[in-house]
């Protein structure tokens, strides 16, 4: 099994290279924001307490972002491990995860750390939209669809994310770096993380994060 935890500020580019390296490293994409967002659609409690969070910017709590993981993690499609997008943002979840990997056996094998400085992260989230049906995401200057407004993958509309607001972008920037930053050391530490430059053209930074999980073991 392989466990790759991208890292990446809000906007890095986490969700659009999840969705491209699921099929080139044949591992399915673990996104906490699209299974909290999944809740929400389908109007579940659960979805319902996140988005009281994620409305405002702010994390949705450890117990329950661990929790929804875990639950994640034992379907079927995971059996060969998980790349896993927005998670951990804590410390204690990182913990969480360590342990529930040691539970199973299993071990996180690479951090790659999509690195993008926060001017860009905010013209990033500004120009963001998303498919209704697919998640895909797109970008007005950076990545535009080829019709306005429609998906190229499914023809389904594109919609700006709730959390897309400014005030919610600068807070979720802010709350990257007071909670989720501190993973970069953590990490680190345990010999895992591996710098990306993440202003580039897509493409290139795809292939350089295809490279960091081949050379990591
Ligand atoms: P972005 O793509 O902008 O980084 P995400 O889709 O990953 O945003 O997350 C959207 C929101 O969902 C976050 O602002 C937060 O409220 C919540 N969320 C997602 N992942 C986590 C997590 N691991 N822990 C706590 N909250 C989370
Ligand atoms: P994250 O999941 O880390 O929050 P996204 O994948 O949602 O980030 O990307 C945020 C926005 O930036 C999207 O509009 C996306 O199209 C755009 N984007 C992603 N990667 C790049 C890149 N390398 N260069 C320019 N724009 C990018």
């Amino acid at each position: 099994m392989r466990f790759v935890v991208l890292m990446g500020g809000p906007g890095a580019g986490k969700g659009t290279q999840a969705k491209r390296l699921q099929e080139t490293l044949n591992l399915p994409q673990v996104s906490t924001g699209d299974l909290f967002r999944e809740n929400l659609r389908n109007n579940t409690e659960l979805g319902k307490l996140a988005a009281t969070y994620i409305d405002k910017g702010d994390l949705v709590p450890d117990e329950v972002t661990i929790a929804i993981v875990k639950e994640r993690l034992s379907r079927e499609d995971c059996a060969n491990g998980a790349l896993l997008d927005g998670f951990p943002r804590t410390i204690a979840q990182a913990d969480a995860f360590e342990q529930l990997l040691a539970e199973m056996g299993e071990r996180v094998h690479v951090v790659p750390y999509i690195h993008v400085t926060p001017e860009v992260l905010l013209k990033r989230l500004a120009g963001r939209w998303t498919c209704k049906s697919c998640g895909h995401v797109y970008h007005t200057v950076f990545n535009p669809p080829l019709k306005e407004g429609i998906c190229d993958l499914d023809g389904s509309p594109l919609y700006q994310r709730d959390d897309d607001t400014e005030e919610t972008q600068k807070r979720r920037i802010e709350v990257y770096f007071e909670q989720t930053a501190p993973l970069l050391a953590y990490y680190r530490d345990k010999g895992l993380l591996v710098e990306v430059n993440g202003e580039q053209s897509i493409e290139l930074v795809q292939k350089d994060l295809v490279q960091a999980v081949k050379d990591s073991n």
